[in-house]
């Protein structure tokens, strides 16, 4: 009889020689997508039917092969995704992290680390305040101010509410105003912040989709006057939808007379902080009290790596510890940051590593060119676009996000217009040729690029251009569909 023990035990920890062998594979398989990744589609999708055809089952009792295991699910698995880091993924948000954060997510993958303590993880604890200072320079925070790596930006948004609602001292009626063009994780942030729907107040923006400090003290006022407590109002370095940045600078300087914590949602955006242009557009940045930044999004991280920088990290502290006596023995001079005090996270991963070490590979100066690359492809894409007579720019550029349609000669309904734009953008989608995704600005339907891919060149992005005029083409022929 085989020995279902012995048998584990390997499955385990197997002999040196074959962990080398398995990891090695792992790396080739990984490299091999990396190398083929500009050929690939950037997009593969099934319906849940399907790949539940392929993936169900019952897991097996005895061990197996764990090489035939990692080429099934690159075969089965991994194609059913977007490659965010396709050079024609222009989608949403990209993420196409440098090779060297791959390479600390497997270095701290065989670590293992525990971070939610200093005690467990003083080395990766230092690291971690590391790279929060860099961030800190990087956007003009004071000295002093710090703050925590999260799984993500929509992570961060939760610690910046909560922490207000604690600086305010939970009054009765908290009030966070948000702008109409705010990530929803902000809202969602809200709520689970135990902010009633009534102290959610979602702010008009201008033509321009920016706050307007005016908008912001009439409604503060309004609020004071019935009652109700403003806790936070959350600006934007940098929308979703289209890559605008609030009046950072007057918006601080409002909050500041007027006693109100503000929050700036950087999560796309940050980032572009290491730029002249980019700097140019988050005027202001660092004087706010709390930042969300995305290292996944334009740093080159792979996912999950999202921080929230506060100017006083003791507000997260405070918002956050909580003493249990399991975990009398980690508190060390008191100097030192027990980072599972700054989050809801008390097991945490070693995250700052692959900030730490691909920084340091690639060097700031390549870092910010690469940052830089996005915007100027991003200009050059309005200006190709304001050039051509078949495509309409709906709102200017902002720092990386260009949104257009196609609009073709004649007189077409808002509603054709819906009709003909949705189509080409999944000719797009379907036929392999790029990954991108569309927005709605004002009710009208906008598609969308946003690039912040270190691969994409101009004739990733021209190529994506150029097949929305020729599809438009082929497709507004017949005229008006309606
Ligand atoms: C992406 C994004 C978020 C959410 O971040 P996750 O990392 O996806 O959780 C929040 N705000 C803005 C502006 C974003 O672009």
């Amino acid at each position: 009889m085989r020995d279902a023990r012995s048998d584990g035990e390997a499955a385990f920890v197997p002999d040196p020689e074959t962990m080398r062998r398995l990891g090695y594979r792992a790396v080739d398989l990984i490299v091999d997508r990396w190398a083929r990744l500009p050929e690939d589609r950037p997009w593969g999708g099934a319906t849940r039917e399907e790949l539940a055809a392929i993936l169900d089952g019952p897991p097996p009792a005895t061990p197996q092969d764990p090489e035939a295991l990692m080429e099934r699910a690159v075969e089965q698995v991994f194609p059913y995704t977007a490659r965010l880091d396709h050079p024609r993924s222009f989608a949403f948000v990209p993420s196409s992290p440098a090779w060297s954060s791959v390479l600390a997510d497997i270095l701290v993958s065989g670590h293992n680390v525990f971070q939610g303590t200093w005690l467990a993880s003083g080395g990766p604890s230092q690291v971690e305040a590391t790279v929060l200072e860099w961030f800190r320079v990087w956007l003009g925070m004071r000295e002093g101010a710090g703050g925590v790596l999260t799984s993500g930006g929509s992570a961060a948004n939760l610690l910046a509410v909560v922490t207000a609602r604690e600086v305010a001292g939970w009054p009765d009626a908290p009030v966070v105003y948000l702008s109409d063009q705010g990530h929803n994780s902000l809202s969602r942030a809200a709520r689970v912040a135990g902010i009633r729907p009534e102290g959610i107040r979602v702010l008009p923006t201008d033509e321009g989709l920016r706050l307007r400090p005016e908008v912001v003290q009439g409604v503060l006022r309004e609020d004071r006057e019935a009652g109700r407590t403003p806790i936070l109002l959350c600006a934007n370095g940098g929308t979703t939808n289209t890559g605008t940045v609030d009046p950072l600078e007057e918006l601080a300087g409002l909050c500041r007379a007027e006693g109100l914590r503000l929050h700036v949602d950087a999560a796309y955006g940050g980032f572009a902080a290491l730029t002249p242009e980019g700097a140019g557009e988050l005027e202001g940045l660092g004087e706010a009290d709390s930042i969300t930044l995305d290292p996944h999004k334009w740093l080159f991280q792979t996912f999950e790596c999202g921080c929230l920088l506060v100017r006083d990290p003791g507000e997260l502290e405070a918002a956050f510890r909580s003493r249990a006596e399991y975990l009398q023995d980690t508190d060390v001079t008191g100097a030192e940051i027990n980072f599972g005090n700054r989050g809801v996270q008390l097991s945490r991963s070693f995250r700052a590593l692959k900030v730490w070490l691909s920084v340091q590979a690639i060097g700031t100066d390549a870092l910010a060119e690469a940052v830089r690359a996005g915007i100027l492809l991003a200009k050059q894409a309005e200006g190709r676009i304001r050039d051509s007579a078949e495509l309409e720019l709906l709102h200017p550029r902002g720092l990386s996000v260009v949104c257009y349609r196609y609009r073709p000669e004649g007189s077409w309904s808002e509603a054709a217009l819906e009709e003909l734009n949705v189509a080409i953008q999944s000719h797009l989608m379907e036929g392999g040729h790029a990954m991108v995704s569309s927005t709605r600005l004002r009710g009208r339907y906008a598609l969308r690029l946003c690039i912040m891919n270190h691969r994409s060149r101009w004739e990733d992005v021209e190529a994506v251009l150029s097949r929305v005029e020729a599809q438009g083409r082929r497709l507004a022929a017949g005229g008006p569909v309606r």
